[in-house]
């Protein structure tokens, strides 16, 4: 679905440029339009997702027309390195400029989306545009003592065109004092995520250029300035800045976390690590974590199921727990899915008729949409920024619901997977039971979700009960051998509990209310939540079937890859 959705929002009358956004609930039909941030950063964060997709899901559908709009980003990549847009404003008014000019966003972004194309084609041709980038953004850097920063003053005024590079070079390279400067109102949202896409890099391929411009970058990122709340200070006896504690903008520091994460791990550097630790945790304090609601955008979701499952894997934290409530709930909810369509059709019911331009298009706005994640927590409007993200965040937890090394299967998540190791079928949440078809393992470690009673948990090979081997929150399954069917099952737990949901700014304007609602979860799943989130959104609002006893059974082909991906 998610392909459908980055195929069917691109338009070759557009030269294979995406759509970015649209409204569900502004005129009649549902309408969706062009933005400068697509080609600007957005299309690279679907060019990233689309290769984790293609990843995932063997799907082969419309590589033609994918083909094309990659090679028009490709073009976009100039001789310095860099991801220029040529503007063609008679044409693409939404351009805005009247010159060529760089995105800083957009470089991070563009890299981040070619170390997954190489990694994903293994074609050498990535791997050389990729170093040439590190030089450009090389380029774009001012260097003090030990640390580097991107300026903020380009020869454009306007929001996302301030901070835009010219020909001209910057119009004036002073030091950012504060992270609410910039575009969104966040330094750290434009540019906090270029550092990671560097590491990682050079982590990939020994670019020691990458790695020394990241720690740069790096230091100057995680300066207290831009932590805690610099004015009026933290809790008592708490030095946030020392603790990643942030106020401000979610998706920027979340991603700069990241990004400092990921050069952490190129180093080793423990205090980093445990810097980013602290940062995820204080984000997640942020909305309703218990289920993954962190902010009114799908891509919020995404993004924290990418950092948790990061820091998870380096052992820097155990997040599996939060990651498994985030995905069965906001992570998946926000996704446009073809039950939707009733609503979606609804929400324009008596709106003034829409005027189609180049600037509104409103041709099957509503199927084109279905895959991408919604941008507002009522399903009203959805932005090229959320669907990639979500979509993103779909392919983290596939990889981490699965890991495979040296004969050892272990499963972090209950979801269904397959792969050449071993495929799970999970019956979560309509039943504690998870069926495991062993391929190539000898043992399997399988994460339990907290909170389900140890001593009701029961396993066997065929049909043949286990004793219990616990390591942790893993079950331990040994003597594996091909074609042994583990089948391991226990209670599924309801509660219903009581919970304050503090307001968040709506993307559309204003701030929702903070109210209290009743949750009932089976599981990690929440099955019923009234009121919702905010007045008429369907979310969670459908969930009762997970109620019922038996999990639906559906005859599909899966595909499986030996392929990991360094993300
Ligand atoms: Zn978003």
């Amino acid at each position: 679905m998610g392909l459908h959705y980055f195929d069917s929002v691109t338009d070759e009358k557009l030269d294979y440029e995406m759509y970015f956004g649209g409204d569900f609930d502004r005129n009649r039909p549902a309408t969706m339009y062009p933005h400068l941030t697509s080609l600007g950063a957005c299309q690279e964060k679907a060019l990233e997702a689309i290769a984790f997709e293609r990843l995932m899901s063997g799907s082969t559908a419309n590589l033609d027309r994918e083909a094309r709009m990659i090679d028009m980003l490709v073009s976009m990549l100039a001789d310095d390195g860099l991801l220029w847009i040529t503007p063609d404003l008679r044409r693409k008014p939404w351009q805005k400029i009247n010159e060529p000019f760089v995105m800083v966003h957009g470089q991070g972004r563009m890299m981040r989306a070619m170390i997954a194309w190489y990694q994903y084609t293994g074609d050498p041709a990535w791997r050389r545009r990729i170093d040439k980038m590190v030089e450009g953004i090389e380029k774009l850097v001012v260097h003090r003592d030990d640390y580097a920063y991107i300026p903020v003053h380009g020869f454009h005024d306007e929001e996302y065109l301030r901070s835009c590079y010219t020909h001209n070079g910057w119009k004036d390279t002073v030091e950012p004092t504060d992270e609410k400067f910039g575009e969104e109102g966040s330094l750290f949202n434009h540019q906090g995520h270029i550092p990671g896409a560097l590491a990682t890099w050079s982590v990939l391929t020994g670019n020691e250029r990458a790695l020394r411009l990241s720690g740069q970058l790096v230091r100057f990122y995680a300066r207290p300035k831009f932590w805690a709340d610099s004015k009026s200070g933290d809790y008592p006896f708490v030095n946030g800045a020392d603790h990643a504690h942030w106020q401000g903008h979610f998706h920027g520091h979340v991603n700069t976390l990241r990004a400092i994460l990921e050069y952490a791990l190129a180093t080793d550097d423990k205090r980093l690590m445990e810097f980013v630790r602290d940062g995820y945790e204080w984000s997640r304090q942020v909305g309703f974590a218990k289920i993954g609601y962190f902010d009114h955008q799908g891509c919020a979701t995404g993004r924290m199921i990418g950092l948790a499952t990061k820091l998870s894997y380096h052992g820097i934290g155990d997040y599996w727990e939060d990651v498994d409530q985030y995905i069965r709930n906001h992570g998946s909810e926000m996704q446009f899915v073809p039950e939707d369509k009733p609503f979606l059709y609804s929400l324009s019911e008596g709106k003034a008729p829409a005027k189609p331009s180049a600037q509104l298009v409103t041709d099957h706005v509503v199927d084109r949409v279905i895959g991408g994640f919604s941008g507002q927590a009522d399903k009203t409007a959805f932005f090229l920024c959320c669907g990639p993200h979500g979509n993103m965040g779909l392919f983290y937890a596939w990889d981490a619901t699965l890991r495979y090394e040296e004969g050892v299967v272990r499963v972090n998540l209950l979801l269904n997977r397959a792969s050449p190791w071993m495929d799970i079928d999970s019956h979560v949440p309509y039943e504690g039971k998870v069926v495991l078809r062993n391929k190539a393992a000898r043992e399997a470690f399988v994460r339990i979700p907290v909170g389900v009673d140890r001593r009701s948990v029961h396993c066997s090979i065929g049909q043949a009960e286990i004793p219990k081997l616990w390591f942790g929150n893993y079950f331990r399954v040994v003597g594996l051998r091909p074609n042994d069917v583990v089948t391991l099952t226990f209670p599924l737990k309801e509660t219903t509990g009581r919970w304050t949901i503090p307001g968040i700014p709506r993307v559309k304007g204003g701030t929702m209310e903070t109210r209290v609602h009743t949750c009932r979860f089976k599981g990690n799943t929440l099955v019923e939540l009234s009121p919702p989130l905010v007045d008429g959104s369907p979310l969670f609002q459908d969930r009762r079937r997970f109620l019922g006893g038996k999990a639906p059974m559906v005859k599909v082909s899966r595909f499986e890859t030996p392929r990991v991906l360094r993300w």
